[in-house]
């Protein structure tokens, strides 16, 4: 069990584990890193640490009104998450292109998230829960488990087992990769916390910018303010600090 205050007494890089210089993030929808990880993804980017995407899908079940063209939906998805990177530090956004809802843990999937990893080489992911959260259905949406599923079995075994998906390796000279550290988001059971309140206006932003999603929402910022109230109280730290927190794994070395 760690939180940010036990590891602020260790690390001073507020609750990053030390040695980590790249950070993947994989996701089902544009729009799911800033609900989730938003302010954390500010605070690595100021540290200088370097983030990148992974956007499973292009979201293109999303919206709420019948007047947008639904064809447009997928260029619109890419190009907020492209603006909402922008707020937040991030301009090496992937996009894998699987449709919305139709989300598996597939090997194409796996491989193609192996493919980022291998280019990337995170020493940290972050991604989503692949178990079920009772208490935060939204949370734990289809393609999100299958993102994180996804994202799992990647990490273990195969983008660090050069005969996984050789032609990675054979064809494109992708070696294999470690990644030492998995953070879940939207996890029913979370251990680890960042204490993210001088980022909640950034984050608010890189929100925003999912006009397409949010734009209808008549308070944003309380509704995303209660959820890392919430956090915050259960990761013990003082009244009015608001926090991001995630399930944190040490994967084998
Ligand atoms: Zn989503």
């Amino acid at each position: 069990m760690s939180s940010i205050n036990q590891n602020l007494e260790k690390d001073e890089r507020f609750g990053i584990p030390e040695g980590v210089e790249r950070v993947l993030v994989v996701t089902a929808h544009p729009d799911d890193v800033d609900f989730g990880a938003g302010g954390t993804i500010a605070t690595l980017t100021e540290l200088g640490i370097s983030v990148s995407y992974c956007i499973c899908t292009d979201g293109d079940a999303g919206g709420f009104d019948d007047e947008t063209d639904r064809a447009q939906i997928p260029a619109i998805r890419r190009a907020e998450q492209i603006a909402a990177g922008k707020v937040l530090g991030v301009s090496d956004i992937n996009f894998l292109g699987y449709k919305d809802g139709y989300l598996e843990p597939s090997h194409d999937v796996q491989k193609d998230i192996v493919q980022i990893m291998r280019k990337v080489k995170p020493q940290l992911v972050i991604t989503q829960t692949p178990e079920r959260n009772w208490e935060r259905l939204p949370a734990t949406h289809p393609d999100h488990m299958a993102a994180g599923e996804a994202t799992t079995r990647a990490l273990y075994p195969a983008v660090r087992n050069p005969y996984a998906y050789s032609d990675l390796r054979l064809k494109e000279g992708l070696e294999a990769w470690t990644v030492s550290w998995l953070w879940l988001q939207g996890d029913a059971n979370p251990n680890h916390w960042l204490d993210v309140t001088s980022k909640f206006d950034q984050k608010i932003q890189a929100i925003s910018a999912h006009a397409s999603q949010v734009s209808h929402l008549d308070d944003l910022a309380g509704m995303v303010r209660e959820w890392q109230k919430l956090a915050a109280s259960r990761a013990g730290l003082p009244e009015g600090t608001l926090a991001e927190g995630f399930r944190q794994i040490k994967l084998p070395d």
